[in-house]
């Protein structure tokens, strides 16, 4: 694991400090924003909780925190040099990987200074009279700035267990999302984990040979298909670089960004059983998203959808030998791919090992946490450790956690009371000059994230170009070009199969938060376009206005 170089060595800005632009967050998002910003000759600087960059790979350390994108499409492309020089070991990257880039990065392009690490912002309110954001951290500096940058990440703010007796239990509590920088040594330990989504079902594989006993305890299975990890073979590197512009296109322009998806048209009701059986295969065993679009109609119709769900369970019965304990692993309630599938290395092979217990919660919920482990309807099981792997508030947990304040001094956590709104995932209207990288209502999670959030970094850079050039102070989304968004974003998720699942993407995974489908699904290449046009189109939807005090 590389130390985060520099780690708190950015200097602590004063007290109180004035730049054109803050931004919060030091993950790949926050990162290219500092770096586009300098380049334009704007004063930036950065506030990350953490003591390192790298956001999300920088507090997810659970063992086998893996990227389920192919290495090399997971990356930056704004320069090709750095392209050039980096090398990835493994078609997908894992955490040490990812993270030892985050901070290459932060040294190729001297970040450090521009960043205050350690430091949490608490609040960001808009004035009105003087037009500017004054933000607050939680040293108690208070920085004032024109524009305000929130690349607070989707999956950063991690839930909480909300279990009865949580925090009696006196032996080991591990979280995935904040997993101890210098390991824990788990073996021979009685291991506890909850939560089988991509964190859970990760760290479970990588675990089970060095536990004691390993008791998962699963509500909802999930759907896993094998990653076929292997070191990166060179001539895919060299073809990558060889081609990088016309791939690099090609993912701009695509539905996901990931050019390993590789959708295929027509209908799985369309072809011969053998057919379908065949282009199954041949994408279970290439690995990864590609299975998902082996038909078009697989996420929009349930017929299509039901036939990858039985091939699927078929896997699963194959590979599992208990053909009870295949059949709790067996996803029945909702369609293949309206939760995150998870792309797993012999995850479901773990349950041929004597030492691996599924406990299924359906028929048997915890009652309780205990000093000494967890206690079912069924019994009680003693542990040295427990895990919890149970998600995030997604996509508006970050957010929620600051107190930030627009026109008026209306909250956003007020605003978005129903549930987020936002046009084109950008802007909030209220909220002049405050952007979102990656925000509900653009394509976000459900797309490559390194490429949307350079898509939306750039376009931020060009508008607040553009505004410099045309002396405008400020621009801001207008309510109707809001309302048309979300209203569009709903329409598009509605003719898909995502909304017959209980998903973080729905807000479903947080007791009392609206259900409301946050990302874009209507196409990052779409929206993209969508994106260009507004701006070649004078910013429509938005106010510019150039304020009195400048
Ligand atoms: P997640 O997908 O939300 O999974 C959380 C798990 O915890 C679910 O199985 C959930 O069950 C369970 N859970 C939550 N509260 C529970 C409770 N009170 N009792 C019992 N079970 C409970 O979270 P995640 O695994 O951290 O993944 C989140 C997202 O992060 C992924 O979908 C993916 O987008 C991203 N991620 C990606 C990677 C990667 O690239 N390889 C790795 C990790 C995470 P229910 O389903 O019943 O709610």
């Amino acid at each position: 694991m590389p130390e985060a170089k520099g780690a708190g060595a950015g200097e602590k800005p004063a007290k109180t400090a004035t730049y054109d632009i803050v931004i919060v967050g030091a993950g790949f998002a926050g990162m290219y924003m500092l770096h586009k910003m300098r380049g334009m000759g704007l004063s930036a600087h950065v506030y990350e909780a953490g003591s390192g960059v790298g956001g999300t790979w920088f507090w997810n350390r659970y063992p086998g925190a893996r990227v389920d994108v192919e290495s090399q499409e997971y990356s930056y492309s704004f320069s090709p040099e750095l392209e050039e020089d980096w090398h990835w070991s493994e078609r997908y990257a894992a955490q040490p990987e990812l993270l030892k880039y985050a901070n290459h990065v932060a040294d190729r392009f001297d970040l450090r200074r521009d960043i205050s690490f350690n430091t949490r912002i608490t609040a960001a309110s808009y004035d009105d009279h003087t037009g500017l954001w004054r933000i607050i951290t939680d040293h108690g500096e208070t920085i004032t700035a024109r524009f305000c940058v929130m690349a607070t990440g989707c999956l950063s703010a991690a839930k909480t267990p909300d279990i009865p007796g949580a925090g009696s239990f006196t032996g080991l509590t591990l979280s995935t999302a904040t997993w101890p920088t210098e390991g824990v040594d788990l073996s021979g330990k009685r291991v506890g984990i909850i939560g089988t989504g991509s964190s859970g079902i990760q760290t479970i594989t990588t675990i089970a040979p060095d536990v004691g006993e390993l008791y998962v305890f699963q509500r909802t299975p999930n759907f896993s298909v094998p990653a076929h990890n292997h070191p990166l073979d060179p001539a895919v590197r060299e073809d990558w670089l060889a081609n990088r512009e016309t791939y690099r296109q090609q993912q701009r322009t695509s539905g996901v960004g990931i050019l390993a998806v590789s959708p295929r048209e027509g209908s799985a009701l369309e072809v011969s059983p053998e057919e379908r059986e065949r282009e199954f295969e041949a994408r279970w065993a290439k690995g990864g998203f590609c299975l998902g679009a082996a038909f078009q109609d697989v996420g929009t119709d349930r017929a299509a959808n039901d036939l990858l769900v039985d091939f699927v369970a078929n896997k699963i019965r194959g590979i599992v030998k208990d053909p009870d304990t295949a059949e709790k692993l067996i996803p029945a309630t909702y369609p293949y791919g309206a939760k995150r599938v998870v792309v797993d290395t012999g995850y479901f092979e773990v349950y041929n090992q004597d030492n691996v217990h599924l406990i299924d919660l359906n028929e048997t919920p915890i009652e309780t946490i205990t000093p000494t482990g967890i206690r079912t309807r069924e019994g009680d099981y003693e542990l040295d450790v427990l895990i919890y792997a149970i998600g995030f508030d997604a996509m508006t947990g970050a957010l929620d956690r600051i107190d930030i304040r627009g026109r008026d001094g209306q909250r956003l956590s007020e605003k978005w009371n129903a549930g987020p709104v936002t046009y084109l995932g950008l802007m909030v209207a209220g909220f002049p000059n405050m952007f979102l990288v990656t925000g509900p209502g653009s394509p976000s999670v459900l797309s490559n994230m390194l490429m949307s959030i350079e898509q939306h970094v750039e376009w931020i850079s060009d508008c607040l170009r553009d505004l410099g050039e045309r002396q405008v102070t400020t621009i801001e989304a207008t309510p109707e070009a809001e309302a048309e968004w979300v209203a569009h974003v709903n329409e598009v998720a509605a003719g898909t199969l995502y909304l017959q699942a209980n998903s973080w993407y729905l807000g479903a995974n947080v007791p009392g938060k609206p259900r409301v489908f946050m990302p874009y699904v209507g196409g990052a290449g779409t929206y993209r376009e969508k994106c260009d046009a507004v701006a070649a189109n004078d910013y429509e939807g938005f106010r510019l206005s150039r304020s009195e005090t400048r």
